[in-house]
């Protein structure tokens, strides 16, 4: 509706599908141009009573479930974000990240949160609180929020929402995606460059945007973590090329002009999010599988860009290689990706079978 386009999902056994509500002139509304509705009321009405070209006809419907985002932990931690570490209990290692553990925990024996602590000499305590009080200021519902941290001893705590499936990255490659649509991989695309989105407003760059820092909640909500982190952790750089692991490469995820003269912008950003659609459409697939990051550096300099992905649409991989544009001026903002991506599934002209959407 915000785009001013009327849907219609309908679920079917287990499977859900949506179809455009289109409208006449007049302002009717319809499926197919053979019946068409003066309300939205008559609309559902009629399709109670039969399916006629739907995949079911309309039965209950479903509930919309409204996850509030949550931007502080209290009142208290709204100014005085530098909390007692004894107020969180680490519950369950949840992962491993290169700069160290992810855990589960409980704030004041209340509230579920994400505790991220960090290896010592990670990260500059003064270089990371100046970053930390940046990113607390940003509120995106699809940006993880920053609740509180724990700076004065090691290790270094830093204190998030909570997300029920952890990474975007091991989400996708589940059952090998079997259960994944590309209706919801758009989606997933469309959340994303929303976040993106606000940072760019914002004038925030991420610098480190791929499927391992996106994170999975509750009803297919996607939200963007660890912006800005990859400027305050101390790096070597050598070593970026030099790794032997694949997964430990961000070199992959960074445009040509970050890594050759560390120019990092939102249209590195961009880049990167080209790298990450690449990642959804393929279930999480490893970028320039079998290639070692100075390789990448050296393909891409001959204009070498990642393949069309087997079963990705069209348009689809159109937009990664907007992302991919050697020129970062000519790649398009975040703002243009949500839309386009929120916009995906309309067709150009009416059918009565494209306008189902699977
Ligand atoms: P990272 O250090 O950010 O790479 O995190 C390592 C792993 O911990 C991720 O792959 C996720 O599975 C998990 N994780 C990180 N942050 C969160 C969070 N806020 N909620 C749930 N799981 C998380």
């Amino acid at each position: 509706l915000l785009t001013g386009l009327i849907w219609i999902s309908v679920l079917d056994e287990r499977a859900v599908k949506h179809y455009r509500i289109r409208r006449l002139d007049k302002g009717d509304f319809f499926l197919t141009p053979r019946k068409t509705f003066s309300t939205l009321n008559e609309f559902v009405n009629y399709y109670t009573r039969t399916s006629d070209g739907l995949c079911a006809r309309l039965g209950k419907p479903c509930l919309k479930v409204q996850v509030p985002t949550t931007f502080d932990l209290s009142y208290k931690t709204v100014d005085d974000w530098e909390i007692d570490r004894s107020s969180v209990q680490l519950l369950k290692r949840l992962g491993y990240g290169q700069f160290g553990e992810v855990w589960e925990g409980l704030w004041n024996n209340t509230t579920p949160v994400a505790v991220k602590t960090l290896k010592p000499g990670s990260m500059d305590p003064k270089d990371f609180l100046r970053e930390a009080q940046i990113m607390k200021n940003l509120r995106h519902p699809k940006l993880i929020q920053l609740y509180a941290v724990c700076t004065l001893e090691d290790p270094i705590y830093i204190i998030t929402e909570l997300m029920r499936y952890g990474s975007l990255q091991e989400y996708l490659q589940i059952d090998a995606g079997s259960k994944i649509h590309l209706t919801q991989q758009v989606d997933m695309a469309a959340q994303v460059a929303s976040g993106m989105a606000y940072l760019e407003s914002q004038n925030y760059i991420h610098r480190d945007l791929a499927a391992r820092n996106v994170l999975v909640g509750e009803h297919n909500i996607y939200k963007v973590a660890d912006f800005g982190l990859a400027r305050v952790f101390k790096v070597d750089n050598e070593n970026i090329y030099e790794q032997k692991e694949e997964i430990k490469l961000p070199v992959k995820w960074t445009a040509p002009e970050a890594i050759q003269t560390n120019k990092f912008s939102i249209k590195s950003d961009v880049w990167s999010f080209g790298i990450l659609l690449y990642e959804i459409i393929t279930y999480g697939k490893m970028p320039y599988s079998g290639r070692t990051g100075a390789e990448v550096i050296q393909m891409l300099r001959q204009n070498y860009r990642l393949p069309q992905p087997t079963n990705c649409p069209q348009k689809f991989y159109n937009i990664m290689l907007e992302c991919w544009k050697e020129e970062p001026k000519e790649r398009p903002t975040f703002q243009r990706l949500h839309l386009n991506l929120e916009d995906y599934f309309e067709a150009d002209s009416y059918s009565e079978t494209n306008n189902l959407v699977r």
